[in-house]
């Protein structure tokens, strides 16, 4: 659909130097978001400002929380009936033990075809990879019936404020797809997990080890509540189909606090207790429905630890007359997402990953949840993610991208938008 001159103009303005270069000056930046350390999104993000304007492109820089800018790219018009948001995150993991990574992790070091440094991978390889795209785009001067908005946002490793402020702030209005730029070896990603974060707290009655019946042990309403959970992810597991790229989906416990604050004592029973539960979700799963079922583990733990209070008083004499409190909280809940693999937005990026790539394109699921699940939960946005990186290496030591597929996803970022946004020939 595009000439083929226009094509080739744009694929040789994109190189492979450019793409490296602009990486690893992003990597050198420490951006994990560590208030107590003093790094941040702010300097990285103001480094992408800086270059973007440098290239020409319109850059609109935003605060989201204190030293936590979005920064918004624009290129090309607002008329037309297409617009197409590129997203990468600018925040990075912490690095964990330093002592356990072979280079310095925010000194990118290329060795081999790899290129190795904190965010090389997830997903500051990809953010540089759509920012030359649009460089490109805009070198080659061609001339698109819609925008691009380049959505460069902080705090993706965390709650997400930079993208439900990009979205509270209208920049999402009017947008008929996006790319979401992060690690998926160059597959073709139109489908995700969904979410629950869920929290019990469990409130007893603390005593002495020694004298148990002078008090009441959350920890009875805790093995209950695991045992409930297990029930649960039982029940869905027997009723649903595996997704055909997503799997199963899973309901984990992964924190266990008693007491919920404060040290615990081997001699004293503690006053709280505290569960944390990672739920993933799968399309066809309903949220509301998987909610109630975890509130009523909660009911009944409650029921059936406060049962054992009453049978061991009954047999000992003692009587205690607390009650234990349950509380139930959804923490943070968000969908899974499901793009129509006929949506011209992912007809645009297959037709660019095979012309690219010279392959099939390879169509598969992303694990977890991304800037993309909020621009599809509260805008239905469709989003395709696709990106440089093998997937398992986000979030370990000795983070790497290989940079030939850095090279190659930056072309098809550049010549998705511009089939999506067909090139005007008027
Ligand atoms: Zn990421």
């Amino acid at each position: 659909v595009i000439r083929e001159q226009t094509l080739q103009r744009l694929l040789s303005a994109i190189d492979e130097g450019e793409v490296v270069e602009l990486t690893s000056k992003l990597v050198n930046i420490n951006s994990v978001f560590d208030p107590d350390s003093g790094t941040d999104e702010s300097r990285v993000a103001m480094t992408v400002a800086r270059w973007a304007s440098n290239e020409g492109l319109e850059v609109e820089v935003e605060e989201v929380a204190r030293g936590r800018p979005n920064v918004i790219i624009r290129l090309g018009p607002t008329t037309g009936t297409r617009r197409l948001i590129l997203e990468g995150h600018t925040d990075v993991v912490t690095p964990g033990d330093l002592s356990a990574w072979s280079h310095d992790p925010f000194e990118a070091k290329l060795v081999g075809r790899r290129l190795y440094g904190r965010g090389t991978n997830d997903t500051k390889g990809n953010l540089a990879a759509m920012l030359t795209a649009m460089a490109a785009i805009k070198r080659c001067g061609i001339r698109l019936k819609g925008q691009i908005i380049g959505a460069v946002l902080c705090d993706e490793e965390g709650l997400m404020l930079g993208v439900q402020d990009f979205i509270k702030r209208g920049h999402a209005d009017g947008v008929t797809g996006a790319i979401i730029c992060e690690p998926q070896d160059l597959r073709i990603c139109c489908t995700q997990k969904g979410a629950l974060r869920i929290r019990y707290f469990i409130r007893g009655k603390m005593s002495h080890g020694a004298m148990p019946l002078d008090g009441l042990n959350p920890i009875a309403v805790v093995s209950r509540i695991l045992d409930g959970l297990e029930h649960c992810e039982g029940d869905i597991i027997n009723n649903i189909d595996p997704h055909p790229l997503l799997g199963w989906p899973s309901i984990t416990p992964t924190v266990l606090r008693a007491p919920a604050i404060g040290p615990g004592q081997l001699n004293v029973v503690p006053e709280s207790a505290e569960v944390l539960v990672d739920v993933r979700t799968i399309p066809g799963q309903d949220h509301p429905r998987i909610i109630e079922d975890l509130k009523r583990v909660a009911a009944r733990a409650r029921e059936g630890a406060q049962q054992l209070c009453r049978l061991r008083d009954m047999a000992t004499g003692a009587k205690r007359h607390e009650l234990y409190q349950v509380e139930f909280q959804v923490m943070s809940d968000r969908p899974h997402t499901q793009t129509d693999p006929q949506d011209p937005l992912v007809k645009a990026v297959e037709w660019a990953t095979r012309l690219v790539t010279q392959r099939e394109p390879v169509y598969d699921g992303v694990p977890g949840t991304t800037d993309g699940t909020y621009l599809w939960a509260l805008k239905g946005i469709p989003i395709v993610t696709i990106g440089a990186g093998a997937r398992e290496v986000p979030h370990q030591v000795d983070e790497w991208v290989d940079v030939d597929q850095l090279l190659q996803v930056a072309r098809i970022y550049a010549v998705s938008a511009v089939a999506y946004l067909q090139e005007d020939h008027g």
